[in-house]
């Protein structure tokens, strides 16, 4: 799996002073699971050390990139071109998400400083160059910041809509016929219910087909529902939800002491007490004990490999 990064995170010597950013949770344990593919557009054109640049708002209210020197020069044309070409490319090589550095010029997400005339104080709501224009191109690749990442909730939902993202590419790669449409669709219940159960409803009308839709059709329209459904942010109660609804399976066929035990699980992920993973183990013995197919299947059960331990933390649900 490829996914993008700001060059300079993965340590890249290209920063303005001649350095890298490297960031411990991409190199450490991204970079086991995913091949990254490193971007960074100020240094093509200008190589690294270079001038420092800075967003500013001009007079007249224009936004514009100059460079941070005693007589600015505007290299926003430069910085746009640039930002254009690389953005292209990201489609070529098959990306399935990317991270960008933060408050970066350039590769910022969101909340990078703008510079205001007359000695207006800065202000943070800025976004970089490069990464407006991967927003703009690919609305629907997940993208985050290194900053951002460091709240274990963005985190897994961060990871889990990565995996969901590359994990359709492929079904759409397998020409798959509507049999197997139904099955993807099957095998996502839990995980977009956990999301939003709505958006699990619109994607079911869209496989019934009732207008009997050509394959291709369908499949374009599931498309768009299914990339905005895993961009939707899980939250506590609605994977409460889910995790009631899987303990359907299999409640009648258990003692009530054991009942007793799971239910108390339950609400101790509720009340964040423990985390979700202390949970899925518990329902994962009785979905394997009972050899519950359909639960089997669930990607919600196993969105991402385990070893990235993102469900170990109480602070990744919201
Ligand atoms: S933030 Fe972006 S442009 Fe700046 S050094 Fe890193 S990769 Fe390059």
């Amino acid at each position: 799996m490829k996914l993008g990064v700001s060059s300079c995170l993965i340590g890249t010597k290209c920063r303005y002073d001649g350095v890298g950013a490297s960031d411990k949770f991409i190199v450490d344990i991204l970079q086991k699971y995913f091949d990254t593919v490193p971007y960074c557009p100020e240094t093509i054109i200008w190589g690294s050390p270079r001038e420092a640049i800075r967003q500013i708002q001009d007079e007249n209210g224009q936004l514009k990139v100059v460079t941070s020197t005693k007589n600015p020069k505007d290299v926003t044309k430069e910085l746009e071109d640039i930002s254009i070409e690389c953005a292209n490319k990201i489609k070529d090589n098959d990306i399935c998400g990317f991270i960008l550095k933060s408050a970066s010029p350039t590769c910022g997400m969101e909340r990078v400083k703008v510079y205001k005339p007359f000695n207006s104080p800065s202000v943070k709501n800025g976004v970089g160059l490069f990464a407006k224009q991967i927003k703009e191109k690919y609305p629907y690749l997940p993208v985050e910041e290194e900053g951002r990442l460091i709240d274990p909730w963005l985190r897994e939902n961060f990871l889990m809509q990565i995996f969901a993202y590359q994990h359709f590419h492929e079904f759409l790669k397998s020409n798959p016929s509507f049999s197997d449409l139904v099955i993807f669709h099957t095998s996502y219940k839990y995980l977009i219910y956990a999301k939003a159960q709505k958006s699990y409803n619109s994607l079911g009308k869209i496989v019934a087909n009732h207008d009997k839709k050509q394959l291709g059709e369908v499949l374009e329209e599931y498309k768009e529902e299914f990339l905005k459904a895993i961009a939707l942010k899980g939250s506590v109660s609605k994977t409460y939800n889910v995790l009631l609804h899987i303990f359907g399976y299999f409640k009648k066929l258990i003692t009530k002491e054991e009942k007793d035990i799971i239910l108390a699980s339950l609400e101790e992920y509720k009340e964040k007490i423990i985390p979700l993973i202390a949970v899925m183990k518990l329902i994962n013995l009785y979905v394997n004990r009972f050899d519950v197919q359909y639960l089997k299947v669930q990607k919600f059960l196993n969105p991402y490999p385990s070893e990235l331990a993102l469900r170990s933390d109480i602070k990744a649900y919201k």
